[in-house]
């Protein structure tokens, strides 16, 4: 079936509401879920090529209701975008993985990681506050802005202003800045020029397709080979099996990240990882 809104033809189908009710019940419960302390950080090591020592992490958040029931990022970061609550769950999430950057490097001294990133949705970078609030999240807890990275989508950036605007200002306060899932949007090389990247992040659709695919092999090959020409690093991103990551490391990449490694572990994993035992 199908119905009249606002002149603009909507398809309408059982998923199509089964999905919205289920946004509508995510949004009611992401704000109580917030005070409620509901949300976590799990940290996801990036590793070298081609011997897989940590060098880096990714931190990325979860949601574990008090009924155990755990819901995905994928699910409900989206709607938190929507709500805009994403400002304020994101506010938490920068302050949470800079005092435990800090603490890592307390513990285990400033080389221990090069850089613990923090992914930054399009609604964050349009919020005027953002720089403001990681340039005191990194001075209440006595983090030097280069170990944090800022990951970035190129969609978030694509119109340029504000967004871009705000790129432009963390980059100054010294953050590097990721450009994550790379070669999935409209612009990606565009960007290079307008946007202030440190490290380009290839996306695992690219890794993906390495496997005797000459085309994704070419494409994969010609993003390392401009990140070295501009002096940016890169980050394969979704490595799940070692011809891949040999693939990878063939064509020029010297980072990785995906399952074949770590998935994303808890704090305490890490600092086993790391070789200490204390907690934050
Ligand atoms: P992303 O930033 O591209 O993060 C990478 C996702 O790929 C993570 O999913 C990670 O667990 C998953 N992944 C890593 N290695 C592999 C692999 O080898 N194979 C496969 N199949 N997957 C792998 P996750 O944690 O479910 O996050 C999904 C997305 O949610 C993220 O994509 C990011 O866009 C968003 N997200 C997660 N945490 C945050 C956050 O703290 N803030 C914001 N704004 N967004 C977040
Ligand atoms: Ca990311
Ligand atoms: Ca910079
Ligand atoms: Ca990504």
């Amino acid at each position: 079936a199908a119905g009249h809104s606002g002149g603009r033809m909507v398809r309408y189908d059982a998923s199509l509401e089964r999905n919205l009710t289920q946004r509508a019940t995510i949004a009611a419960d992401l704000r109580r879920g917030l005070t409620a302390g509901e949300f976590h950080m799990l940290y996801q090591p990036v590793v070298a090529l081609p011997h897989g020592l940590v060098t880096g992490v990714e931190s990325l958040v979860r949601w574990t209701r008090a009924d155990g029931r755990t819901i995905s990022p994928a699910d409900f970061v989206p709607v938190a975008e929507e709500t805009g609550l994403i400002v304020e769950l994101g506010e938490w999430i920068i302050d949470t993985v800079c005092a435990q950057a800090a603490a890592w490097r307390r513990m285990h001294g400033p080389d221990a990681l090069d850089s613990v990133a923090v992914n930054v949705s399009a609604r964050q970078l349009l919020d005027p506050g953002l720089p403001d609030v990681v340039a005191a999240a990194l001075k209440r807890h006595g983090l030097p802005p280069e170990q944090l990275t800022v990951e970035i989508t190129e969609t978030a950036v694509f119109g340029g202003g504000r967004a871009l605007a705000s790129v432009h200002a963390l980059s100054d306060l010294g953050v590097h800045i990721a450009l994550d899932d790379f070669g999935t949007g409209h612009s990606s090389l565009g960007l290079l020029r307008t946007c202030p990247v440190d490290v380009i992040k290839v996306d695992k659709s690219f890794v993906d397709g390495l496997n005797g695919t000459p085309q994704q092999e070419a494409i994969a090959g010609a993003i390392a080979d401009i990140a070295e020409k501009m002096g940016l690093g890169t980050v394969a991103e979704g490595v799940e099996t070692p011809e891949q990551a040999r693939r990878l490391f063939e064509l020029g990449y010297r980072r990785a990240q995906g399952f074949l490694f770590a998935r994303p572990l808890s704090p305490s994993a890490i600092d086993e990882m790391l070789g200490g035992t204390s907690e934050m």
